[in-house]
């Protein structure tokens, strides 16, 4: 057998240096998915590829120059290009928004507007009534362009991120706002980018159990935001699922297992996440427990895990399992992640991650700097060697 340590170094060479980022309709993305399949055949599994449609889109510059002076900005992902001068009108609330006229103009949006990123107008899965107003109240009113100051102080943190948003936009970080914050003055806003259709794939492996239809759903996601090597999210949860798959290969349980490489968890639409719960709904009754692997193998931090809706035998099953691993510790639930699809469905979830990468999403995450040397490739093999053990335990105690 491969080596289990060669051989997640391999993965991750592969995902975040030889291929890079890989959002979701890319070629970089059919790349990945190829080698994820191709990874799980090795493994001796049959592989399904879920095939859909979906938007690819690439960014290649902006220019920002307002009062005299260009402005660092950076384009707001899946926004559409422009190229216009036009006079600004400055928002801070929702009350600005309604009352003012902006047809045409610019739009400055910041202080309560801006507070936080704002959902996709047609995300299905948590969409605050605030977010749509403020996206409905824009396309009423036809700005012709925005230029969104971020919360983030030092980075341009998107706040639209929305391939269904028609208004071109840009954002800038806090600290740059000063020079854009007065109404009246003109703004010159220039995006070069294009939206372009295309096709991506869920990876799916199914290994039946031994009795009946009940299985364990272990998932992982593949894609990435643009520009980033996307090491921490998620290349390590993809190799800690392929690695579980290489160490499983001659086992059988009492469940059957699946193993899904989703791709679209950093993609406005989550496209294969939609897709898979549209075709496999029905059979949710069947799962008796998703795991969720998303930004685990994070260097000097423990894995962190968290039950979400889990029964109490699962869960006993599940600390019982961690005892022996002195890397593993149990963490708050996170509501961000593929997980949540199962949650919101009433199957049970196990989430992985690392305990130390709260502090790190808008600084490293979706950054070009979530690169493979943050990560513990021997942390990654103690995932997968908890996975198996789990997944043992568990036959034992709820498997048939
Ligand atoms: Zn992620």
């Amino acid at each position: 057998m491969t080596d289990p340590n060669a051989f997640i170094d391999q993965v991750l060479e592969k995902l975040c240096i030889h291929i890079g980022d890989r959002p979701l309709g890319s070629r970089n993305n059919q790349r990945a998915q190829e080698f994820i399949g191709n990874s799980f055949r090795q493994h001796g599994c049959e592989v399904e590829d879920q095939d859909f449609t979906c938007m690819d889109w690439r960014g290649e510059s902006v220019l920002l120059h307002a009062n005299g002076h260009n402005i660092p900005a950076s384009i707001s992902p899946y926004s559409l290009p422009c190229n216009i001068t036009a006079e600004s009108v400055t928002l801070a609330n929702i009350h600005d928004l309604e009352m003012r006229d902006i047809r045409g103009r610019i739009a400055v949006l910041h202080g309560e507007l801006t507070r936080e990123a704002i959902m996709p107008k047609n995300f299905r899965f948590w969409n605050p009534e605030e977010h749509q107003k403020i996206i409905r109240l824009l396309e009423e009113k036809k700005p012709a362009a925005i230029v969104a100051v971020s919360f983030n102080e030092e980075q341009p943190t998107p706040i639209f991120e929305d391939g269904d948003f028609d208004i071109p936009n840009a954002v800038v970080a806090k600290n740059h706002a000063g020079k854009l914050l007065n109404t009246g003055s003109n703004i010159a806003l220039t995006i070069v980018s294009e939206r372009r259709p295309s096709t991506g794939a869920n990876v799916i492996v199914r290994k039946p159990g031994r009795v009946g239809k009940k299985k364990v759903v272990l998932t992982a996601h593949m894609d990435t935001k643009p520009g980033t090597p996307g090491a921490l999210d998620n290349a390590s949860g993809i190799a800690s699922l392929l690695t579980l798959s290489l160490i499983l290969q001659s086992q059988t349980f009492g469940f059957g297992l699946e193993f899904v490489a989703f791709n679209g968890e950093d993609h406005y639409s989550n496209a294969g996440e939609t897709h898979y719960l549209d075709k496999y709904q029905a059979e949710f009754r069947n799962i008796l427990l998703n795991v969720n692997c998303d930004g685990v193998g994070l260097k000097d931090s423990r894995i962190g895990i968290s039950c979400m809706d889990c029964p109490e035998p699962i869960h006993s099953v599940c600390d019982e399992t961690r005892k022996p691993f002195n890397l593993i510790e149990w963490i708050e639930p996170w509501v961000q992640g593929d997980h949540m699809l199962f949650v919101m469905n009433q199957v049970p979830a196990l989430t992985m991650t690392s305990s130390g990468i709260f502090p790190l999403v808008d600084t490293i995450i979706h950054t070009k700097n979530d690169t493979p040397a943050l990560l513990d490739p021997e942390s990654i093999l103690q995932s997968s060697r908890f996975l198996e053990r789990l997944l043992i335990n568990l036959d034992r105690a709820v498997g048939s």
